[in-house]
Order: structure tokens, then sequence, then C-alpha cells
């Protein structure tokens, strides 16, 4: 752990940007780490509108998978000291890449979600959005009231990211002092480009990972280790200096 003698004060703009990593101690499965599997497939083969056109019941079943597991899944220490930093900076953004609630869970309100959320199902006729957290699924694949398939409410590889959303972090990376990024192996795009983004307009970047990932170039402090262990010691520090 490569720990710097720096914390913010109450005055600065902090973007926290999170991936899959930070609820990896939640027991939630990342894509690409340990676990990353289902039954024979890998994330990549599922997560696309090719397979929800070819095999709409698979993709769902993976998903009632996914909503079964996440659904037994608690938010873990570094969701709560995320939660906690809301309520200490007057100028908090979250921007998350997952998709499991979880952040929210813990308390975080003002929460950016990148890539959708497993708890919301869109009519693929007319688009419409609701809330769905239901555990099991009482069909597979669900239907809408109009009788069109119900697709996850998510972000699949290959398509855009939803405009407002990818508006708002963007507007929130150029405009930040601090960028901590959390638990993302920062290769998918358009939110890996985030951190350089608020590099490029002066912000301090920081870095929470177990492993090296490419952003460590763009890192001005970098935490080795798991984001339970490595946050609650960031903000005991941060805290110190904000003075309670
Ligand atoms: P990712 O690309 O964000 O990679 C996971 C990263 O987390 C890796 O760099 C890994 O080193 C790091 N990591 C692992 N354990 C960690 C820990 N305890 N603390 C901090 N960091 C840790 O995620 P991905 O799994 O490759 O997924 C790609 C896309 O799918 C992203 O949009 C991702 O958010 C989404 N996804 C979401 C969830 C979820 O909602 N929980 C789960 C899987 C994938």
């Amino acid at each position: 752990m490569v720990e710097a003698d720096w914390a913010p004060s109450k005055e600065d703009i902090v973007v926290v940007l999170t991936g899959a990593g930070v609820s990896a101690e939640s027991g939630v499965p990342t894509f690409r780490g340990e676990g990353g599997l289902w039954r024979q497939f890998r994330a990549e083969d599922l997560a696309t509108p090719q397979a929800f056109a070819r095999d709409p019941t698979l993709v769902w079943e993976w998903y009632a998978w996914r909503r079964g597991l996440i659904a037994e899944c608690e938010p873990n220490a570094g969701h709560r000291v995320l939660a906690e930093m809301e309520s200490a900076f007057p100028r908090f953004l979250l921007v998350t890449q997952n998709v499991d609630g979880l952040h929210q869970r813990a308390g975080s309100r003002r929460v950016v979600e990148l890539h959708g959320s497993i708890w919301r199902v869109r009519c693929v006729r007319e688009g419409t959005v609701s809330e769905d957290s239901r555990v099991p699924l009482s069909e597979i694949p669900p239907r809408c009231e109009c009788g069109a398939l119900l697709r996850p409410d998510v972000v699949w590889f290959g398509e855009m990211l939803p405009e407002a959303a990818l508006q708002r972090a963007s507007e929130a990376a150029a405009a930040c002092t601090v960028m901590l990024v959390v638990g993302t192996s920062a290769v998918v795009q358009p939110a890996a480009s985030l951190p350089w983004m608020a590099k490029s307009h002066g912000a301090r970047v920081i870095v929470v990972n177990p492993e090296a990932t490419p952003l460590l170039d763009a890192a001005d402090e970098v935490w080795l280790g798991p984001a339970g262990e490595v946050l609650p010691s960031l903000w005991q520090r941060w805290e110190e200096n904000l003075g309670g």
C-alpha cells in the first residue's frame, strides 16, 4: 500500500468512480476475476443485445441467478465509507459502473448509475422502465403487460450509455478537484476515460485496487488493497483533516 500524506478539505469537489471491485467483498462476483463464470458462459457472451435476441431465456436465467445472489449480499465497509463521505462534502458525486444497488443500500443518495440497474426492467417494445426487485421472477423471460419481452435495464456490451448519466458524470469529472477511483479495471469505456478527464482538468486522482491497472499512470496516489480495508483507513485520515 502506497500511502500519501494528503487529505482533502470541505472545499474540495469530490467525485468517486466505482466498479465491480467495490462489491467483491460483499460476495458479488466481478466479470473478469475469480468466480466470473456462470455455467460455462463468460459475461461478455451473455451481456449483449445479440445474446438476448438469440436466447432471451438463457440471458434471463443468468440475470435471475445474479439477482438472487445480489439479494443475499450486504453492503461492505467500503460502500459504507462512501456513504459517509457524501455527508461530509457539500460537493460530492458517486459515479458507479455497478448495477447491484449496494451503494444505495449503504445510504448513498447522490449516485449516477452509468450502466443501469439490475433492479429495473425495460419493455423492449415501449421502452418503459420500471422498478422490479422480485426474487425469484414469476416467469422467465418476464413480459410487459403489452405482451413484449422485458429486458434488464442495464447497459450491455456494445450499447450506448444513458446520455444524461454520462453527461452528468463527464461534467463532474471535469469540475472535480479530487477523483477517487475504486475497484475498476478501467478498461471498459467510456467510464475508463473519466479519471483521465479529471486529471487533465487538474484533479488529484486516487486509485484503490488490489491489482495494478492502466489507471496507475494517471494516479497521484495509489492504495493497493481491497476496498473494504483500504477505504476505512483512507477515510480515517480524511476525517481527521476535515475536523469532524
Ligand atoms: P471491472 O472492470 O470494474 O473490474 C473489477 C476490478 O475490481 C479489477 O480491477 C479488480 O482488481 C478490482 N477488485 C477486485 N476485488 C477488489 C476489492 N476487494 N476492492 C477493490 N477492487 C477490487 O469490473 P468487471 O467485473 O470487469 O465488469 C465490467 C462491467 O460489468 C462494469 O460495468 C462492471 O461494473 C459491471 N459489473 C457490475 C457488477 C456489480 O454491479 N457488482 C458485477 C460485475 C460486473
